[in-house]
């Protein structure tokens, strides 16, 4: 039966653009849709993209993609409300340690590039629905208007409404997300440089434990931009109800802690924005395809967050060149029927999404220990706090003081199976 297009991409973000691109480039009829004022305008990210699914994507990306640094400083803050303890690493050669980007500028940019090549966007049209019959897709409805097409990609980000239309993925739970909010925050080049011991084009990445969440399950984040910083907080949904944690109390208290109000002091906080993370993993992942349909990036939840890396959109952008490459396949056979759109998770494996997924696939379960964002970052920065207090008593060993800093807050059994179950995990 003929169709308007080849492929329907919902979804405008980094995984929706790639798959459109690829498409496009090799000669498809293709449509993308994005809700969205601007492709950008509804996204929201820490700060960071690993570059190299966009490398395999446009080989000269570096020409014109709109970069702020690159991150060649690493660190990670372990907080208690008076005191720090920060680990740093910096590398003169950090070409895959990826680079910061706005993603008002990056998304356009990716979604232009998918124009360039041949793709039609349509922006601030909703998806509201997939045209199913027979448990086959065939296009999608936006208000009174259906379109049709050989395959959907459904990229429509983390609360994909078109995989649960599709019967892909069960209903959300209050569990099924963390929550994340950010503000991007202005002050000039040189006190950036300054503050985070960075110069020229390169940039600064920190995390932060403890405090920041207020000791649930969570982190804080620093990024920098040129002449902006972008700071937020990662934090479990449940915990937030739970603890009745209000989010703006949060960022406030995070952002008046010393060690960060060193950093920021005198900045002008420009954007705020929030949305939702999915708690991915790979036992988490929802079916990836149906009849007519593949779901790619935070759609399908593909994230991986090992509280030192946070990969979304490199993923995103190869599972968007891994739909392509499926098409292509199932075009060629004419034939977009579950089993064929299965090789999608064949094309996933090779570019290491589902690969990494699996790899860490203990780590989800590891990173839910309450611990590691209460007793530990207390640990560390007590520890130190008494290394350094010289107090005129009798000065103690290290030895001495780790035993008196765990005393009473975590025996000694809890600690080595936390190090071994991170071993595992990590
Ligand atoms: C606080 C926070 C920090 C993060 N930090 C990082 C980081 O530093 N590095 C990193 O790599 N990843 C990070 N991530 C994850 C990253 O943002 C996502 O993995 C990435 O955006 C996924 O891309 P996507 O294209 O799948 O989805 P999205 O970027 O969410 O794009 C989905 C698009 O679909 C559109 N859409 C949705 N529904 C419809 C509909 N019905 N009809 C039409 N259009 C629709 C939306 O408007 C949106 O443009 C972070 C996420 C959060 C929330």
């Amino acid at each position: 039966m003929p169709t308007d297009y080849d492929v329907i991409v919902v979804g405008a973000g980094p995984a929706g653009s790639a798959a459109a691109y690829s498409l496009a480039k090799t000669g498809h009829h293709v449509l993308m849709l994005e809700r969205g004022k601007e492709p950008g305008s509804k996204n929201v990210y820490g700060g960071r993209i690993y570059p190299y699914s966009l490398s395999e994507l446009i080989p000269e990306f570096l020409d014109d993609v709109p970069i702020q640094r690159h991150v060649s400083k690493e660190s990670i803050m372990f907080m208690t409300e008076k005191s720090s303890f920060q680990t740093s690493f910096s590398s003169n050669n950090p070409t895959n340690h990826g680079f910061t980007a706005f993603r008002s500028e990056f998304d356009k940019w990716l979604a232009n590039k998918a124009i360039e090549a041949g793709a039609e966007l349509f922006t601030e049209i909703k998806v509201d629905d997939l045209i199913i019959a027979d448990n086959v897709v065939s296009g999608i409805k936006s208000g009174d208007d259906e379109i049709t097409s050989k395959l959907v990609i459904a990229a429509d980000g983390a609360t994909s409404i078109l995989a649960k239309q599709a019967g892909l993925r069960n209903d959300f739970s209050p569990d099924s997300f963390s929550v994340g909010i950010k503000e991007v925050i202005e002050l000039p080049e040189h006190i950036i440089n300054d503050r985070f011991g960075v110069r020229d084009n390169n940039g600064a990445a920190l995390v932060c434990v403890g405090y920041p969440t207020k000791y649930v399950r969570g982190g804080a984040f620093i990024y920098t931009n040129k002449s902006s910083l972008s700071l937020g907080l990662v934090i479990e949904g449940i915990d937030l109800v739970s603890h009745q944690i209000q989010v703006a109390s949060l960022i406030n208290d995070f952002k008046n802690h010393p060690d960060i109000l060193n950093l920021i002091d005198n900045g002008n906080v420009i954007e705020y924005s929030a949305h939702l993370v999915p708690k991915a993993g790979y036992s988490m992942l929802p079916k990836l395809y149906n009849n007519g349909i593949l779901v790619c990036g935070d759609a399908a939840g593909l994230l991986l967050n090992n509280g030192y890396t946070f990969r979304g959109v490199d993923l995103a952008i190869s599972s968007g060149i891994a739909a392509a490459e499926t098409f292509n396949i199932a075009n060629k056979n004419n034939n977009f029927s579950n089993s064929t759109l299965s090789m999608y998770e064949n094309f996933l494996f090779k570019r290491n999404v589902l690969s990494d997924l699996k790899k860490f696939q203990k780590t989800p379960k590891y990173m839910k220990n309450p611990r590691l964002y209460s007793e530990y970052p207390k640990l560390i920065c007590n520890i130190f706090e008494n290394l350094y207090n010289i107090d005129g008593n009798q000065q103690k060993l290290i030895r001495e003081i780790v035993r008196q800093s765990t005393k009473g807050n975590i025996s000694s059994l809890q600690l080595i199976l936390d190090l071994i179950r991170g071993a595992n995990a990590l």
